[in-house]
């Protein structure tokens, strides 16, 4: 199909809905993205974002090269393991990730400066303010997306990446249903000044990290050191400056159960309450742990109640489709969920470009994207579900036994190599 009557509108401007954008417009598809928030920058957009080899080969098909060059020089240095830890802070088993292997690095990125990169090169496609609220598709004409201050838009194309509440999937698969999976986490943030540095354990300064802690609670770990260059390159005369910022240390306590008393919404607590709350949960824990709460920026603090997706089966293809959270949110214990939004942004601009060429029609454009992401999608949801239950094993005998099977893995090389392949699968 070429010609004018091809448009993509993209409901959603987050990680998903901006890389398909870039994706199109390099190769010249007509799309529109809408976002619901008033400016680039209205929302905190999280700390760090972990981009696996998948994810930043999504990343970069999509960016024009002098853009994925920016981004890519000013990622943080790239953890060199991934460890589970005690409460007590000692290790139970560590993974190495790879550094520069051919086609398999990791990254450790600023969320702010991903966005940065993902907006960068968008006016007059993407388009704030835009909430939107339904749409009404006729069988041969337009597809016409409603917003919430009454504007319309219509294009032949319209793909959901609207996130985890997705007014899109909730229109067009009513059926499709994201649960509660019962964990609730705190979590906040540690600017690392020199001072705050000399107060903590360098054991909390290291590699990403997971801590294991008896009933039922876990403690997710993250650094981010900011530095080196600034990413100032850029193709032609434009020049992306990313502003800098400080590095710091990310934490997310969590537990699972009703009666473990961690609240389910941010309002619940003021953030005093919410940093005395997650200073008791973790009484008993190596002392460094509360070093690091009580260093948190209490503007930091936040409440996350940890939702997972059911896998949907395949419906019958149409012009409307989905992508990233908006069809498989899961459990952030993986750190995936963004990596597999890429995935699909670059899986289906690929489609729809050739689509565009008249190369193949546009409904087994959309199907072959849809029946792969339906595969692999649900595979990302269903390992990040185990990665949170196993995280919080809530029997003592079982917290023990998990605690031996990881340093028995720790003590075994060949099966902790097959572990590091099923992180790089993803
Ligand atoms: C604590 C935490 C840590 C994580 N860490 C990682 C990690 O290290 N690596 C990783 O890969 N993933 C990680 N994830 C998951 C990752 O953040 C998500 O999977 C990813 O953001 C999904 O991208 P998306 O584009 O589908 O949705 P989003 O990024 O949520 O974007 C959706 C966009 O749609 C907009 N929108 C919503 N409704 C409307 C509407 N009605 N109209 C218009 N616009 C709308 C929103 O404002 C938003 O901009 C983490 C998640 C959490 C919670």
């Amino acid at each position: 199909m070429v010609g004018s009557s091809f448009r993509v509108m993209v409901i959603g401007g987050g990680i998903g809905g901006l890389c398909l954008a870039q994706g199109l417009k390099k190769a010249g598809v007509p799309v529109s993205v809408f976002e619901r928030d008033q400016t680039p920058t209205s929302r905190l957009q999280g700390y760090r974002i972990h981009v696996s080899p998948r994810g930043a080969s999504a990343l970069r098909e999509c960016l024009p090269e002098g853009l994925w060059s920016a981004f890519e020089a000013s990622c943080g240095r790239a953890p060199h393991s991934f460890r589970f830890l005690t409460h007590r802070m000692q290790e139970l088993l560590r993974v190495a990730t790879p550094g520069d292997a051919p086609g398999g690095r990791h990254y450790s990125a600023s969320r702010a400066r991903l966005r940065q990169a993902l907006l960068e090169g968008l006016d007059g496609i993407l388009h704030f303010d835009r909430a939107f609220s339904r749409y009404e598709e006729e069988p041969d004409g337009p597809i016409r997306a409603f917003f919430d201050d009454g504007r319309t838009a219509e294009g032949n194309v319209l793909v959901g990446a609207d996130g985890g509440k997705s007014r899109v999937r909730n229109q067009f698969l009513p059926g499709a249903q994201r649960v509660d999976t019962g964990i609730r986490a705190i979590g906040g943030k540690v600017i690392l000044t020199d001072e705050v540095r000399s107060k903590l354990p360098p054991a909390l300064l290291e590699s990403p990290a997971l801590v294991r802690a008896p009933g039922g609670r876990a403690m997710f770990l993250a650094v981010q050191e900011i530095g080196g260059p600034d990413g100032s390159v850029l193709e032609g005369d434009a020049a992306l400056r990313f502003e800098d910022e400080s590095s710091y240390l990310m934490w997310a306590l969590s537990a699972r159960g009703d009666r473990s008393g961690f609240p389910s919404t941010h309002g619940e607590m003021s953030d005093e309450e919410l940093r005395a709350f997650a200073l008791r949960a973790c009484s008993g824990w190596h002392p460094g742990f509360s070093a690091m709460i009580q260093s948190s920026d209490p503007a930091s603090l936040s409440v996350i109640a940890v939702r997972t997706s059911v896998p949907v089966s395949p419906w019958p293809t149409g012009r409307i489709t989905l992508i990233g959270d908006a069809i498989h949110s899961m459990t952030p214990y993986r750190g995936i969920g963004g990596n597999v939004a890429l995935r699909d942004a670059a899986l289906l601009s690929h489609n729809l470009i050739a689509a565009h060429r008249a190369e193949i029609p546009l409904p087994l454009a959309i199907r072959d994207y849809e029946s792969a992401m339906l595969d692999y999608g649900f595979r990302a949801v269903r390992s990040s579900l185990r990665a949170a239950e196993q995280a919080h094993t809530t029997g003592a005998l079982a917290f023990r036994l998990g605690n031996l099977a990881f340093r028995a893995l720790n003590a075994i090389p060949p099966l902790k190599a097959r572990i590091l392949r099923q992180v790089d699968a993803d």
